[in-house]
Formats: structure tokens, sequence, C-alpha cells
């Protein structure tokens, strides 16, 4: 009979960057947690990214996580010392034989440093320990909607473990144990989200549904999660100013900066540092407005499931009591993506006296003067709203949907209200001239005073998005085998070795070639300006801030 669960959360690059590991818990584990626990089962989290700081020796000790054939051959059943040292290593802090089966989160960043570690860590443990193993996260999903490209891949973890859970697994996993256990009687096979071999053909289930979870890092050890802020009662008294600027390292300064000044401060204690949690929580999943380039247009997802406030008011109030934190990262697509619900959940913050600093994403659609005003009363820091261009033939290509006009009203609102505003900017669209960059350049400069930062990405191509499906309505064809498994993995090491933690950049699997335009090479090359471009036009101040935390670095 299963009961007891362990999760464990297989290690990526990030682990040992010098840049710092993440200055929030893993959202993932903690979602899990809370809601195998209602379900009643013993629940036990491992992120295994704190193990492999420890084990960490050289660079050359992992590359066979970026050889596919020592990768292939290992899940084939070849014994290798290397791999069986990298698991017991990493598993030393978890007692295996204590649990009835092990789930292996996969990681979400596309890593193959995790994925590796986690299949191969995943076949240690059932050929070991004789255990059942779980494998799930957002890898197992990209690697499916990429499966042309890692088809050896796909069917040799197929081949090696009968549970891989694609999607939201809480629910799923919960399910497959009452299978497991005989008490529901269903096929694993007709489970959502399951993914398995039949007639040598890879088959994925449709996704179950995500659902609004508290989540609960039970036995997690929070203080690997820390960030060093400055203590506002440093000298016995509470200081405004002080609590003013670690607002701003929290939530002004970019993701990368805040936790970068927290590793270098790490390093360089001080008696005025404290520590802090910054927490992370989802109150809605997937989203109404279905851009044509974004993995939420997938047809799967149609449905947008948005939490109940006055339950969403309480899981805050218990993570505020349980974590003595009042600091929250919300990770929704967009906070508004309700109107009706972000005025019932500030009503209820505000009417019940709560505590708490948080930033999110969010469109400017629905936004008012007064709405604003309501969020920034009940503890709204920042809001990253997703804007991606100012070309109004692109916005109508990929439906964005956003009137420039009602965000620049947006913009200006926030910063009267002192809400922080950064923006999501896309560059490489198909179709995308200079003119239309011009654009995009013209309104950054216009609202400059009131832009903090951008987060400049680099279009690609989503199978599952819509122009992923249908590419002749935006007049591209896609290239599809660019570059192959073996290639990515060349790449990821050579990443890897010179710059760990950073983006690899493997979601770009596929590229476009214009019909009558652009072949892939020059969209590649134009973006590449572009992006230079966009980054003069960054706010200097968070260069500024990190080169003076590199010069503290190199003097500790
Ligand atoms: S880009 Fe943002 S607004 Fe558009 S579908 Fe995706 S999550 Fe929704």
């Amino acid at each position: 009979m299963i009961q007891r669960i362990g999760f464990l959360l297989a290690p990526c690059e990030k682990g040992i960057s010098p840049h710092g590991y993440t200055n929030i818990p893993p959202l993932s584990l903690g979602i899990l947690s809370g809601y195998l626990k209602n379900e009643g089962y013993d629940v036990e989290l491992y992120d295994l990214n704190s193990a492999l700081a420890k084990i960490y020796r050289n660079d050359e000790q992992f590359a066979f996580l970026y050889d596919k054939d020592t990768v292939l051959k290992c899940l084939k059943g070849e014994e290798n010392d290397k791999v069986n040292l990298f698991a017991e290593e990493l598993l030393q802090g978890v007692s295996i034989k204590d649990y009835d089966v092990i789930g292996i989160s996969c990681g979400a960043d596309f890593s193959f440093f995790q994925l590796h570690s986690a299949f191969l860590l995943a076949n240690y443990i059932e050929q070991k320990y004789k255990i059942p193993v779980i494998l799930g996260g957002n890898n197992i999903t990209y690697l499916g909607i990429f499966k042309d490209t890692f088809n050896e891949l796909l069917k040799t973890i197929l081949e090696v473990f009968p549970y891989i859970i694609k999607g939201p697994g809480e629910v799923v996993i919960a399910e497959l144990i009452q299978v497991l256990n005989g008490k529901m009687q269903k096929s694993i096979y007709e489970l959502d989200g399951m993914v398995y071999l039949k007639d040598g053909q890879v088959y994925m289930n449709p996704e179950h549904e995500p659902v609004v979870v508290c989540p609960d890092w039970c036995n997690l050890p929070m203080e690997n999660y820390y960030s060093k802020i400055k203590n506002p009662s440093y000298n016995g008294k509470w200081n405004e100013k002080v609590e003013e600027e670690n607002l701003l390292q929290v939530f002004k300064w970019p993701f990368f900066l805040t936790q970068y000044v927290s590793t270098v401060r790490k390093k360089r204690p001080r008696p005025e540092y404290m520590d802090k949690l910054i927490l992370p929580y989802i109150f809605n999943f997937h989203c109404p407005f279905a851009c044509a380039f974004c993995s939420e247009s997938d047809e799967d997802r149609k449905r947008v499931i948005i939490g109940e406030a006055h339950k969403v008011v309480d899981d805050i109030e218990g993570l505020i009591e349980k974590y003595k934190t009042s600091y929250f990262y919300f990770f929704n697509n967009a906070a508004n993506a309700s109107g009706k619900f972000i005025d019932e959940f500030c009503n209820h913050i505000i009417d019940r006296r709560i505590d708490i600093k948080w930033s999110d994403c969010a469109r400017f659609n629905n936004l008012t003067f007064e709405r604003l005003k309501l969020m920034r009363d009940a503890g709204c820091q920042k809001l990253v709203f997703g804007f991606e261009t100012a070309s109004q033939k692109l916005i109508d290509l990929v439906e964005k949907k956003i009137d420039l006009s009602h965000g620049e009203r947006v913009l200006k609102w926030c910063k009267e209200l002192g809400i922080i505003a950064d923006l999501e900017v896309i560059t490489g669209l198909p179709q995308e001239k200079d003119e239309d960059f011009q654009e995009t350049v013209q309104y950054v400069t216009k609202n400059k005073p009131y832009i903090n930062y951008m987060t400049i990405n680099e279009f690609f191509v989503v199978p599952n998005s819509k122009i992923g499906r249908y590419p002749e309505r935006y007049n591209i064809e896609l290239i599809r085998n660019v570059i192959s498994y073996s290639k990515i993995l060349e790449r990821s090491w050579k990443y890897f070795k010179e710059m760990k933690g950073k983006q690899t950049g493997n979601f770009k699997v596929y590229k476009y070639n214009e019909i009558g335009g652009r072949n892939y090479k020059e969209v590649a090359d134009k973006t590449k300006s572009y992006i230079k471009a966009l980054n003069n036009l960054q706010n200097k101040e968070f260069a500024e801030v990190e080169y003076v935390y590199r010069i503290l670095e190199q003097k500790s």
C-alpha cells in the first residue's frame, strides 16, 4: 500500500551557479505536497540542488550529463561508475527506503542537466531500491511538444519508466496511487497526462487541469532560500528608509539582481543584514487572451482556472503565519485575468488588514486608476505587463488584444500610485520589419520615465501555440530539424562551462522562414540587432548595482 511519498527536485545547472541558485522555494514541490498531504498521504520533499552544490568538484565531473550515448546506454541497463557515484552522492541525505514511492520533478527550464539527472536518478532508485518512481514536471511537457527532436530519448525513458506524467501532477499522482493501491478501478493509461508507449508509438493523454493549491514546503529547509536584506530594526528602532530600500531590492530590481545581491551578501555577511523569505504562489492558471505566440493558446488550455478570492486570502494568511514573511512573488499569467477576482482578493486583504507586499504579471486590459489603487492598497509593489510590441500590425497578427494608448495611461497611473511597472517585450516575431521595431523603440522611449525594467524575449516557435499549429496563418513555414538532440547537448555543455545557470536557449528548437520574405538566418541576425537596441534602452541603474556587487564579490 502506498502511503509515504518522497518528492525530489532533480538538480540543474543553477544549483552550482556563481550567481546563486534561487531565492524562492520550489513552487512545484510545495503544490504537490500541499495537495497530497490534504489527500491524507505522508509527504517529504528534497531539493537536490542543495546536495549538488556540496558534491561539486569540477565541471568535468558532470560531462556525462551532456553525452547522449552515456545517458541512453545507462538507461538501457549499462553500468556506469560515474553515474552511480553521482546518484549515490546526491541521494546521501535522502532515506529512499523510507518511502513507498518516489516522485521526481524534472524541472521547468528545459535543462538537459536536469532532465538527464532526473532519469538517471530514477533508474538508480528503481534498480537499487526496487521502489516505483513517478516522473513529471514541465520539462516532460517540453519533451512532448518537441517530440520529433527528442523521440529517441522519449522512447528510451518510456521503455524504462511506467509512470511519466505530462502537465500538472498533483491530482494525477493522487489518482495513480489510488489505482496502484487498488482503490480506483481504472487503467493507468486512462489517467490524464499519462505518457506511454503503445506499439512503438509515443502517446500522451491530455493534461489534467491545474488546481489552486496552498503550497506546503513541509520538511524542506527554508534557510536555503533566504534573501539577505537589511534589518529595518537594526538600531533597535524601526527605520522606514531601510524598509523602502528592501522593497526596492526585492521588487524593483529584476529577479536575477535581487538574487545575485543576496548571494554576494551571504558571502560577505554584515551584522545589519537579516534573512527574508519570499514566497511564490499562483491563484490562476491558463489565460483568456490566447496570444498566438504563447503556449497558453494551446487548445487544451482553453478553460481559465481562477481560485476563490476568500480561500486564496486564507492561504496567504496561513503562509504569512507559518513562514513568518509578508513578501510574495505571485506567478500568475495575469493578476487581473479576472477583474472580479482581483477586486475581491484586494478587498479581502484590505478588510482583514493583512500586511503583504507582492508582485505579479498583469495585462493592461481592465485596469483603471481605481483598480490599480485598490491593488496598491492591498500591497501590490510591482506589475510586469505583457506588452510585447508597439506595432499595431504585429499586435493584430499575434492577437495580443492590447490597446497601446490605454497601456500608456496604465503606466502613468502606476507611477502616480507608486506601483513599479515592468514590460515584457518580444522581438523576432514573424513579419517584424524595421518600421515595426521602430514603433516599439519610440513607445518605450516616450514612456521611459514610467518603465522600470524590460524583460527582452527573443521569439521562438512554441509547437502547441497557434503560430506553431497554424504557421501558414502567419505567412511562415516551420523548419523543425535545424538542431538535433546531440547538438543541443553540445551547446548546453559549452554554456555550462562558460556560464552556469544562464538560460541555455534550448526552447529554440524550431525556426521559421517567412514565405516570400526573410529566411531563418536573416530573422536571427535582425533579431540580434533588435535585442541589442532594446538593451540600450534599459534603465542603467541595475547594471550599476550589479557592477558594485561584482566588485564586492571579487573582494570576498
Ligand atoms: S502572452 Fe500573456 S496574455 Fe497572452 S496568452 Fe500568454 S499569458 Fe496570456
